[in-house]
Formats: structure tokens, sequence, C-alpha cells
């Protein structure tokens, strides 16, 4: 990408708004002056431009370093449009839907795993069902379906798998308002029946892994997190319901365009007033597979539980299992923000961002409300993830958003090209790391060279302010799709 990047500062990068006709705003990108380079590589900044355009858009189009190419909107970005005259856009969403991520504390210490790992690792894999086009185990009527797009993890846990205490400490308690079924196909429906509680495959995955480094004692304390304790990560979202609810929509957006007179760069960036009849049917049946995708991630929790307390002998209780938090990275949300000093209602659209909302903000549970959201960042099967905290600088700047994990640096094709040949379960087992996979190609697609340095990704978010590192967990098993 050839377009300007003026430097604001060592982490900020302006496209400033005379770059393009049609940018109504500018567009800013959070990286280093190394990571720029790679930004550069493919057209997202292009992107990040073109979402400058989206009607109604307040602040500027955001980006945060783990950007890359994506459906219309860049992976990475975050943009916000006004309620009142602005547009919802599906792209901004993307095709899984409240893809996110679960983290589970335990009080088991890493001596303690080690020896049982193996063991642990096969009876999560067989509890867990994973893989392209995996099915759940328990099947759902159509009529509880329903009640899962409405009460989406609290519905789970009021069938009795899961404590209260697990949606309590998930954004938006699991179970987002605004739902509305009737606007859901029966296609979606037809999909997604029997995929809940299901991993699916290629970049999802869960993965156990142990407190390495504290960035931040007093804040890792709160959260409950401390050096050489075990935890669990679960990245998964709403499955084939929420893919065929966002194609659903594309078609409606295309002509919604044409109705309201809407014209874009891209035609990927098709949207709708979020106050049209179109632009509100895509939101209530977004909602429906965000709370789809919530209650999948709770009944994995569930089987996460079963598994350590049969590899244990003792309860999930005695085990410590615990929601850290429960994190979505493609999702849009009605919230309200101060711009230029007014309090404006606007529709959040995080596309591969996570939000990160500092103290004091009242949706907070009252576990974190003093400190600030726990920030959940996978980096790859290799290196682990790391738990930061939301910042007030973020609800300055980026609308309470951070980035959301290390993002990709090359195409699946491009990382299957490179690792044919390669027994990529071996290699990760010679770095002390334990590979179970459904399929072997889908793990030559996510060979850790295929991420950035999630380490660079969090020194940024970090540095900007727009998130605080608290504490980095190295993998010790892995389990992928
Ligand atoms: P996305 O939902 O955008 O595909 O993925 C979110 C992030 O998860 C990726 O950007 C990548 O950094 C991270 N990731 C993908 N696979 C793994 C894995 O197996 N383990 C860990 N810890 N992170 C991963
Ligand atoms: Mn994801
Ligand atoms: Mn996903």
């Amino acid at each position: 990408w050839k377009g300007p990047l003026r430097k604001v500062d060592e982490w900020r990068w302006l496209i400033p708004r005379d770059y393009k006709k049609g940018m109504r705003t500018d567009g800013l990108i959070y990286a280093s002056e190394r990571m720029i380079r790679d930004i550069r590589k493919d057209q997202a900044p292009e992107q990040v431009a073109n979402v400058a355009c989206l009607p109604g858009i307040v602040g500027k189009s955001l980006a945060m370093p783990d950007i890359h190419w994506g459906y219309g909107f860049p992976i990475g970005g975050v943009a916000a449009t006004r309620v009142e005259d602005g547009v919802i856009s599906p792209g901004g969403v993307g095709f899984d839907i409240n893809c996110g991520v679960r983290m589970l504390v335990t009080s088991l210490e890493e001596k303690e795993v080690r020896p049982v790992l193996d063991r642990l690792l096969r009876v999560l894999f067989r509890n867990i069902p994973s893989g392209v086009g995996s099915e759940g185990r328990i099947s759902f009527s159509v009529s509880e379906l329903r009640k899962v797009m409405e009460q989406g993890a609290q519905y789970i846990v009021k069938r009795g798998w899961g404590l209260p205490e697990d949606t309590e400490c998930t954004e938006e308690q699991g179970a987002m308002p605004g739902a509305n079924p009737d606007k859901v196909s029966q296609k979606a429906i037809e999909r997604g029946k029997d995929q809940l509680g299901s991993l699916g495959s290629g970049n999802h995955f869960l993965e156990i892994e142990v407190v390495e480094t504290v960035f931040r004692p007093d804040v890792a304390e709160m959260f409950g997190l401390f050096k050489s304790q075990v935890v669990v990560m679960i990245h998964t979202g709403s499955r084939g319901f929420g893919h065929q609810i966002c194609t659903d929509s594309l078609n409606v957006m295309q002509s919604a365009m044409r109705k309201y007179g809407i014209s874009l760069p891209d035609r990927q960036l098709a949207c709708a007033p979020f106050n049209s009849e179109e632009g509100k049917a895509y939101f209530e049946s977004m909602v429906c597979a965000a709370n789809f995708a919530w209650a999948n991630r709770q009944l994995i929790t569930h089987w996460v539980r079963e598994s350590f307390e049969e590899v244990f002998g003792k309860s999930a209780q005695e085990l410590g299992i615990r929601v850290l938090y429960d994190v979505a990275h493609n999702i849009a949300k009605l919230e309200e923000h101060e711009v230029e000093g007014e309090r404006v209602k606007v529709v959040v659209h995080r596309k591969g961002a996570t939000r990160a909302f500092g103290p004091g903000h009242p949706v907070l549970p009252q576990r974190y409300r003093n400190i600030g959201q726990p920030v959940l960042i996978p980096g790859d099967m290799g290196t682990g993830s790391f738990v930061l905290v939301g910042t007030e600088r973020a609800m300055q700047e980026t609308f309470g958003s951070t980035c959301h994990g290390a993002g990709r640096m090359m195409s699946r094709s491009e990382a299957d090209r490179r690792s044919r040949g390669r027994d990529i379960a071996q290699e990760m087992e010679a770095k002390g790391v334990l590979v179970l996979a459904e399929s072997k190609a889908t793990l030559r697609e996510e060979i850790p060279e295929a991420y950035k340095d999630v380490s660079q990704v969090v020194e940024v978010v970090d540095r900007a302010g727009l998130s605080r590192k608290v504490v980095y967990a190295r993998p010790l098993g892995v389990i992928k799709g």
C-alpha cells in the first residue's frame, strides 16, 4: 500500500481524510514503525480509508496493530457510527459473529498438571467436539434454539451447564439484549441447530496455558491470576449459524444501499442506516448469533470442568475453575460515548477488536468495576496469550477498544505452501507444546509464522495506553479443529 501515513507519535499513524474522495474522517492505525512495514504489505490501510467513508461515522476510522486484510473492514478495525443517522455494516462485524475468547482460571499449578497433561488433553479432545462442520453432543429443538438466541449463555446455565458466576464474568452477561429470532432464516437455524457446543476448525482452539510473567501484580491479584497458575483459553464463535446470518444479510444490504442512495468505494462495505428496517433486522439477527456464541463457549466450559474433574478426581469447585472473563471480538454494540464533549449513542463495530472498558464503567461486573475489564489476547499455538486490562484512555480514544490477537501475517494458502511436508504437531512438541488436531492440513495453516508477533502487538496497545499488560501465559497443550 502506497498511501500516506502521517506519523503522529511512536504508536499512531494517520491517514488524512483528504487522501481519498468520500472520506468523512481521518483513519488512524496503532502500530510501531517496525510493524508499519508489514502492514503496508497488503491493502488493509486502504480498507481503513474506505471505512472512513461510512455515513454517520464519528471519531476516526481506527485500526489496531493486529490489522490485516478482511472482508470490507480490515480485521483489527473499529468504527463507531451514530445511531441517529449512521449505518450498520455486516462487514464491520465479520462472518463469525461474536467470535471471541473465554479464559478459565484454575487453582492448579504447572507441576500438578504436567504429569497428566497428555491424558487431560485427550479427555478434553474427546469431550469437546472440534473440526470442520463439527456437531455438538446435545441436540437442541428449534424452540430451545430460540431461547439460546434470546438468552445466550444464561439459558445454558439455567439448563444446568454452568454457574451463575460464569455469566456475570461474561461480556453482556452472556445475553445481549435486542435479539429477534423471527429475523433469523430457516437456513441459519438448520446450520446452527446441531453445532452448538462445538469448537469448529482452523484458528479456533482450546489451550491449556501456564501464567509465566506477571507485569502488573496488583491487577493480576485482583483478577485472581498468579505465576505458575494453569489457565484454559477457549476461542470459538457462532459456527455456521452466525456465518449464515452474515451471508443472508449481505444480499439485503446490497439492495438497501440502492434504496437509501448510499455509495461507498467498496461493495463489501454494504450497509444500511441503523434506523432502517434492513439495519434493524440485521442487528436483531446479529444479536441472536452473538448469544449463540456465548452459549457455545458456555457449553464448552461445562465440558472443560467435567474433563478436569475426570482427570484430577476432584470437583471443578475444588479445582478452582472459574471464568476470568469472556470477550467478543467480532461484534457491533450499542454504546454511549463522549465525542467532542458530547454524549452520543453509537454503534461500535469491532471486527477483530476487543472491548477494553476502563475502571468505573457501569456495565462491568462488580468484581472488576474499579480496575477495568480483563482483555484476552491470544497469540498463536506456539506462543500463548496475554491478559490485559481496559483503560480510561481507550474510552477517550478508541470507543473503549483494543487489539484482539496477533493477527495474520500470511494467508492460509501461503502458510499451507510454506509448511508443506512438515509435521507441525511434532515441531510443536519439540518446543514443549502438546498439540491435538482433527486435521493436519488446518494445523499447517496455523503455523506460528503465519501470525505476527503477539508481544509486539500487545506492546503497542500497552504503550499507546489502550490497555495494559497484566500477565503472559505460555502454552502447554493445544486442541485445534
Ligand atoms: P481470529 O479470530 O482473528 O482468527 O483469531 C484471533 C487470534 O487468535 C489470531 O489473530 C491469533 O493471534 C490467535 N490464535 C490463532 N490460533 C491460536 C492458537 O492456537 N493459540 C493461541 N494462543 N492463539 C491463537
Ligand atoms: Mn476469533
Ligand atoms: Mn472465529
